[in-house]
């Protein structure tokens, strides 16, 4: 079999010691033609409003679960990316959304395909809390309403720019242009990890198909022996590799930096014919933004750093 070089992999360090940190992303892949100056300003001021959330409640004390969950509300609310309002639409039309949040505890919960809830990620919380499972797809509205979260109707989640998108997928078959699921990972003050994602999927997905972002270990994972762990780009990839939790293993047990551990796993995304990016803190020294894709809206905020990329 032919062995072809592996893109290369583009990566930010963000330094920060043993201090407190949030990094988060908003979606890895290419520049869509849609894809404008203006929008890319949003989409930053989107990813900025989402890191001083998120952050405010590291600098209050809170745990690291708690700023995740602050990080990807902002961003589940603003259209641009793909997850709650503003979500990928499936080829029937609909928004079927995942989420997961783990901490570095592995106390972990999580939602699949489900579209009714304004926040996924608070339906992912009260899993972890308040049940005895991990993983819940398409809950029914009763368990939904148990759960405390708050929900639309499904046309709340559907945007025009989505719907465009639909129809460019089902006409040119352009659905892996770009991505824009959301994530987050987070170290506290007591040096606990979390990581938290979101996301509608991928446009023109068929109903029912559930990506890696609500699985432990694939799309999210944390261990406060390692590093959480939040990815993005082509799910299928992200499965197959075991992404979040490869991440991991290369840190605890290989000894690689986060950046080596990110690199090696991005390449073996690639070799299963994926790409994306993937956000790392650690749980001891720098975080780590890497992405083998054309591009990736990310940010991360410490106490001496303060930076978003759309
Ligand atoms: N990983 C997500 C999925 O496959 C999509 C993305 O990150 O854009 O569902």
């Amino acid at each position: 079999m032919p062995t072809t070089t592996p893109p290369p992999v583009k990566s930010l360090t963000v330094e920060s010691g043993d201090d407190i940190l949030l990094v988060i992303h908003g979606g890895a892949g290419s520049r869509g033609k849609h894809s404008t100056p203006e929008r890319q300003a949003q989409v930053e001021k989107d990813l900025q409003r989402a890191l001083d959330a998120g952050y405010a409640k590291l600098e209050a004390g809170a745990s690291a679960e708690d700023a995740v969950v602050a990080a990807i509300h902002v961003m589940e609310d603003a259209p641009e990316f793909n997850a709650g309002h503003g979500a990928a639409l499936t080829s029937d039309g609909i928004a079927q959304m995942d989420a997961c949040l783990m901490g570095g505890d592995g106390e972990v919960g999580a939602v699949a395909s489900v579209h009714t809830i304004k926040n996924p990620i608070d339906a992912a919380k009260a899993v972890k809390e308040q049940t005895k499972h991990v993983l819940f797809a398409d809950p029914r509205d009763q368990e939904i309403a148990e759960w405390g979260v708050e929900t639309r109707d499904p046309s709340y989640f559907i945007t025009e720019q989505r719907k465009q998108s639909l129809v460019e997928a089902q006409t040119n078959g352009d659905e892996w242009e770009k991505h824009g699921t959301i994530g987050a990972v987070a170290r506290d003050a007591r040096g606990h990890l979390a990581a938290a994602t979101s996301t509608g999927g991928i446009t023109n997905q068929m109903h029912g198909r559930v990506g890696d972002t609500p699985l432990p270990g694939c799309g999210t994972y944390a261990n406060d022996a390692s590093v959480a762990a939040s990815g993005t780009g082509i799910g299928e990839a992200f499965m197959r590799t075991v992404a979040c939790h490869q991440v991991s293993d290369r840190v605890e047990f290989a000894k690689q930096t986060p950046l080596e551990a990110a690199s090696a796993t991005l390449d073996d995304i690639d070799a299963r014919h994926g790409d994306g990016g993937l956000i790392v803190v650690p749980a001891h020294g720098d975080g780590v933004i890497a992405y083998n894709s054309e591009m990736m809206n990310c940010g991360y905020k410490s106490p001496t750093a303060d930076y978003v990329q759309g």
